[in-house]
C-alpha cells in the first residue's frame, strides 16, 4: 500500500498544473445547445494538441499511456485550475471509448477512437427506455438483423446529450424469444441516420441537456455490432462498470467548491445576528462535517484508483459514486441555504440555483442511489439479495 505520491508522480502534477493553469478556457461555457459541443470539443482539441488527451488510454490507441493514478492526478488539477467539465465528451472519453478498446473490432477502433481523442466526435448513451431503467434487462427496443443491417424500431429516453451527439451507445432487443439477459445487442448508431428523431426533454433545472430518442426502422449496418449479436449484455455490464468508475475525481471541484462556501460564510453577515454567517452553530457544524466527509470522499477516491492499478475491478466504484453524488447534492443544498441576492463566489445567485436543481439528477444517472445501494450491498459487502 502506498499512502504518499511518488515523486513521479508529484513532478507530473507540477507540469499538468502549470499547464492548466496557462491554458483552461476562461470563457464562460455555454449553457445549452450547440454551442456546449463547439465548446468541448475545443477544450479536447486543445488538450490533445498539448499531448494531454487519454491520459490512461494505452499507446497503442493514440492515448499517453499512463497509469490511472495519472489520470487521477490530472483530474484532481483540473477541477482545482477550473477546467471545464467534460461535458457532452464525457460518454465517448469516459466509457464509448474504453468499451470500443475492450470490445471493438479494429475498424472500429481505428476509425472512433482517434476521433474521440482529437475531440472531433460527440457521443451519447442510448440504453435507458420508459420501462427500463434500473431494470435494463427490460428493454424493448427492436433490432431485427435484416441482410447487412440491424433495422431498429422504439424508443430510448433520458438520453444525455443526443441532440448534438455523433454517435451513440445503443442497445437493442435483437432477440426476444431468449431470456431477459441474452438477446440483446450493443451497436454503434450514427445519430443523422434517417429515421431517428430526438426530442430534447427541459428539466428543473431550465436546460435541455437530456432527451428522447425514437428509431422508426433504422438500419444500422451490421458491422456497427461492437461485441457479438445478442452478446451485448456482457458489453453493456462493461460500459456500465467503466461508467460508475468515472468521475474519480470529482471531489476536488466540490472540495473547491466547499471552500468557497467557507469563505463566503465566514465574509458575509447574517442580518439577524450582525455576526458572520459562520459564527451560527448549524451552518458552522454543516461546514464542519462537509470538510470532514470530503476527506472521506478524496481517501475513497485513492482507494478505487489504487485497486484498479492492481487490476482488481472494483464494486467499491459504486460506493464512491454514490458518496460522491450524495455529497454533491448536500453541499449544493447548502449553497442554497447560504444564498443571499448577492453574487456567490465565481458565479451568480442564478447559477448556485441551477446547480442545485442540477444536482438532483445526479442521484438517479448512471444508476439510482438505492441500485448503487444494492451492489455495494452485494458485491462489497456480500450480503445476500
Ligand atoms: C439527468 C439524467 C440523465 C440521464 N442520462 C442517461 C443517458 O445518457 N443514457 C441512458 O441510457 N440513461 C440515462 N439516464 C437514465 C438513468 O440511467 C435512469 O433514469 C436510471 O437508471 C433510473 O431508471 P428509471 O428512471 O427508469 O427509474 P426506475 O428504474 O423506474 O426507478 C424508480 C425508483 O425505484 C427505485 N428502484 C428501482 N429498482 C430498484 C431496486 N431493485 N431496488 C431498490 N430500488 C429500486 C429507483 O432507485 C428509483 O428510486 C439519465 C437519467 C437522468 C435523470
Amino acid at each position: 500500500m502506498h499512502l504518499e505520491f511518488t515523486a513521479e508522480e508529484n513532478a507530473f502534477r507540477a507540469t499538468a498544473r502549470e499547464w492548466l493553469v496557462a491554458n483552461v478556457p476562461r470563457d464562460k461555457r455555454p449553457d445549452d445547445g450547440p454551442g456546449t459541443r463547439e465548446f468541448d470539443l475545443a477544450w479536447q482539441r486543445r488538450q490533445y494538441e498539448a499531448g494531454w488527451a487519454g491520459i490512461n488510454w494505452p499507446k497503442a490507441h493514440g492515448g499517453v499511456g499512463l497509469p490511472s493514478v495519472h489520470h487521477m492526478i490530472w483530474l484532481e488539477e483540473a477541477g482545482r485550475a477550473g477546467a471545464p467539465p467534460m461535458g457532452t465528451l464525457s460518454v465517448a472519453l469516459s466509457h464509448a471509448g474504453p468499451t470500443l478498446m475492450a470490445f471493438g473490432t479494429d475498424a472500429q477502433k481505428a476509425f472512433h477512437l482517434p476521433r474521440i481523442l482529437q475531440g472531433a466526435s460527440v457521443w451519447c448513451q442510448g440504453f435507458s427506455e420508459p420501462g427500463a431503467g434500473s431494470d435494463l434487462a427490460g428493454l424493448k427496443t427492436r433490432g431485427v438483423v435484416e441482410d447487412n443491417c440491424i433495422v431498429v424500431t422504439g424508443q430510448k429516453v433520458w438520453t444525455s446529450h443526443a441532440h448534438v451527439a455523433d454517435y451513440q451507445e445503443l442497445l437493442v432487443r435483437t432477440d426476444s424469444s431468449a431470456g431477459r439477459h441474452a438477446g440483446i445487442t450493443w451497436i454503434i448508431c450514427d445519430m443523422k441516420a434517417p429515421g431517428i428523431t430526438v426530442r430534447p426533454i427541459r428539466t428543473i433545472a431550465g436546460n435541455h441537456h437530456y432527451c428522447e430518442v425514437f428509431y422508426d426502422e433504422v438500419r444500422i449496418p451490421i458491422e456497427n455490432v461492437v461485441g457479438a449479436i445478442n452478446d451485448g449484455w456482457r458489453v453493456a455490464m462493461s460500459t456500465l462498470s467503466i461508467e460508475r468508475a468515472g468521475g474519480v475525481a470529482g471531489h476536488m471541484a466540490l472540495e473547491k467548491e466547499l471552500n468557497r462556501l467557507i469563505r463566503f460564510a465566514d465574509d458575509n453577515i447574517d442580518d439577524a445576528t450582525g455576526e458572520p454567517l459562520l459564527r451560527d452553530s448549524r451552518i458552522m457544524s454543516e461546514l464542519a462535517e462537509l470538510k470532514a466527509k470530503f476527506a472521506g470522499l478524496r481517501a475513497l477516491a485513492y482507494t478505487v484508483v489504487s485497486r484498479e492499478e492492481s487490476g482488481v475491478p472494483g464494486p467499491e466504484s459504486s460506493l464512491l459514486a454514490l458518496y460522491y453524488a450524495e455529497l454533491l447534492q448536500r453541499t449544493q443544498r447548502l449553497s442554497m441555504q447560504l444564498l443571499s441576492s448577492d453574487c456567490l463566489g465565481g458565479g451568480s445567485a442564478q447559477d448556485a440555483i441551477d446547480r442545485y436543481l442540477q444536482s438532483f439528477s445526479n442521484t438517479i444517472m448512471g444508476g439510482t442511489s438505492e441500485i448503487r445501494r444494492n451492489i455495494v450491498a452485494q458485491r462489497v459487502l456480500g450480503l445476500p439479495r
